[in-house]
């Protein structure tokens, strides 16, 4: 069994990166995915190193970078196995919609460009992340989804992956369990998004990769599953969906 946590980020040093890293392999991670979407985390994408499992890297900007979007450097997309983590957030108060949409926008048209899968986080922007995605086909994956199962269903029809965090794991997230259950077996993914999101039994510590085996074996659980079932067919999907070779 191999499990492949798609996304994670890490803004500390070098060191205790591949310290997390090896942790990871020891739990039975054989590959992630280190994500960007600030100057910061970009950087984490770029200082993960571990010999112990194989990594794969995505960078973009993410929205919060969209007030500042006309200062952005360009990125260096050499290596890089998919444009992320950008999308919408209009879950906090005094979000611009249109600055997000802009950003969004051209992350999605530079993917197009450099032929890459995009990873897409939408919360509280359910329209305009299907209108935006309408306007500009895309691939690649839906991360962190806590989103209803209409709008999965939706995402599934445009041709998304689906990815889903240890919320999944969360006592009041039946929403997360129902949408989890939409997904067919060949679009699901499994993640961490560490540092943050532990899953139970995790909870209040500082999550990191080694801990996708809760998620994993809760999800197998849950889809009525072996565990050695559920981390083949997520495992396959996310080599699938960053064109591993
Ligand atoms: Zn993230």
């Amino acid at each position: 069994m191999t499990l492949f946590d798609t996304h994670c980020h890490y803004e500390c040093a070098p060191d205790e990166i591949t310290a997390s890293l090896s942790r990871a392999a020891e739990a039975g991670v054989g590959e992630v995915m280190v994500v960007g979407g600030s100057q910061t985390l970009n950087a984490g994408v770029f200082a993960a190193a571990c010999p112990a499992l194989k990594i794969y890297r995505a960078i973009g900007w993410d929205r919060d970078q969209a007030e500042n979007a006309a200062a952005l450097p360009a990125l260096d997309y050499t290596g890089i196995s998919a444009v992320g983590e950008i999308g919408l957030d209009f879950y906090y108060p005094g979000a611009s919609r249109e600055k997000q949409i802009s950003l969004f926008s051209s992350q999605l048209e530079l993917a197009r460009k450099l032929d890459l899968p995009v990873v897409i986080h939408t919360r509280e922007a359910d329209d305009d992340t299907l209108g935006v995605l309408k306007e500009i086909p895309s691939r690649g994956i839906i991360h962190c989804f806590t989103g209803s199962p209409g709008f999965c269903r939706k995402l599934l029809d445009l041709g998304f992956y689906i990815s889903i965090s240890g919320i999944v794991t969360f006592r009041a997230a039946d929403n997360v369990r129902e949408s989890a259950l939409v997904v067919p077996d060949d679009r699901l993914l499994i993640e961490t998004d560490a540092p943050f999101l532990a899953p139970v039994p995790m909870r209040g510590r500082e999550n990191e990769p080694a801990f996708i085996a809760h998620t994993a074996r809760f999800l197998a659980n849950l889809r009525k599953t072996s565990l050695d079932n559920l981390a083949e067919i997520t495992t396959g999907n996310a080599r699938k969906v960053l064109d591993a070779k």
